[in-house]
């Protein structure tokens, strides 16, 4: 019979690469997300192939009945938890629902995990950390050894996920694993997020459809890998003989500055002439460098990012470039 998967933040940009990933594998997989709107139905039937073992549920994560009810009619053998709060700028403004939404929701789910453990059934359990959780960093590159510093809301919730994964690990002998993903990108990455919007703006403003793009600090500095590619640590996390905890990066370092540069080089336009500065997108406390050692995500779990900076942003520019064209 084939694996049964849950996805929580199924709607995300990974949990649609992943969706993907697991069909191709042979899964039958369950997704969740907070409403079924139309526009969730629609992207999941332009994603999937016709009769593709995939369904779509509704539920609320911080509800303890509801999370348990879904997994007990799901009976999934791994879960990965994605869904998250995740917009680090937002997570100043609501704090209290940042918190809930991914660690109290993370909780929710390993007891759930725990029930399935009581009954003799091993359910695996993969939880979206992020190198957020540096934060301010004492060492570079960052190792799984490397001591947290946060400087935001959202990396708060994620430490105190982290610990309990590692806990329940611990604890009760469950298999459950913190990916501790770096940034990562792709076309699927809401406008929300700086990198699509510059990858969007550059190509509107190629097309004569925008003139300005107004943006925070340039100085900042990211690790940035492919999104598509690091849905595959994920599922490789559960499929070894014990549960661990992996940095998924790819030991680059690039500055905003440097990622503008790219895009909009990417479709004749120099940056400085269309770029603005704007203290409000300032945040209260910055994490201004993050890179991230994925040695042993390359030893144990035989994983290593092939898309590196520059061509991650064409291809997101040239995505973008794509989209307009087909909607002109
Ligand atoms: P995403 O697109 O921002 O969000 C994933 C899903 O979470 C959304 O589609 C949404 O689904 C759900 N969600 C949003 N706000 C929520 C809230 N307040 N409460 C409950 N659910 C909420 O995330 P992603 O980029 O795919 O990343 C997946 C996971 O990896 C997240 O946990 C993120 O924090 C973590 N992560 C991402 C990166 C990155 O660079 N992308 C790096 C490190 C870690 P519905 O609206 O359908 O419920």
């Amino acid at each position: 019979m084939s694996k049964r998967a849950l996805i929580t933040g199924v709607t995300g940009q990974d949990g649609t690469y992943l969706t993907e990933l697991l069909l191709e594998k042979g899964y039958a997989v369950h997704g969740i997300t907070r409403s079924l709107s139309a526009e969730s139905t629609l992207l999941f039937r332009q994603l999937i192939p016709p009769g593709a073992p995939f369904e779509l549920h509704q539920c609320d994560l911080t509800s303890k009945q509801a999370v348990k009810r879904l997994c007990q009619d799901v009976e999934p053998d791994e879960i990965y938890n994605l869904a998250s709060q995740s917009h680090v700028g937002e997570s100043f403004n609501n704090p209290l629902e940042t918190l809930s939404a991914n660690a109290t929701a993370t909780l929710i789910l390993l007891e759930a995990v725990r029930e399935f453990d009581k009954h003799g059934k091993e359910v695996r359990i993969y939880h979206a950390s992020t190198s957020d959780m540096f934060g301010s960093p004492d060492n570079y590159p960052q190792t799984e050894k490397t001591r947290f510093h946060p400087r935001s809301p959202y990396a708060c919730s994620k430490i105190y996920a982290f610990h309990q994964m590692v806990n329940y690990r611990e604890a009760h002998g469950l298999f459950a694993c913190n990916g501790i993903l770096y940034n990562h990108e792709s076309p699927r990455r809401p406008e929300r997020y700086v990198t699509r919007k510059i990858t969007m703006a550059a190509a509107k403003i190629a097309a004569g459809l925008q003139n300005e793009l107004t943006l925070g600090n340039l100085d900042v500095g990211r690790d940035w890998g492919y999104a598509k590619e690091y849905v595959v640590a994920m599922w490789k996390m559960l499929q070894q003989a014990t549960a661990d905890d992996y940095i998924v990066a790819t030991n680059e370092w690039h500055t905003l500055e440097e990622f503008l540069e790219r895009a909009f080089h990417r479709v004749n336009l120099n940056w400085k002439d269309h770029v603005r500065q704007d203290p409000a997108f300032m945040r209260p406390a910055e994490v201004t460098r993050l890179q991230g050692d994925y040695s042993k995500a390359k030893e144990e779990l035989n994983w290593e990012p092939t898309v590196r900076f520059g061509e991650l942003i064409d291809l997101m520019v040239d995505a973008d470039v794509a989209l307009l064209k087909e909607h002109a």
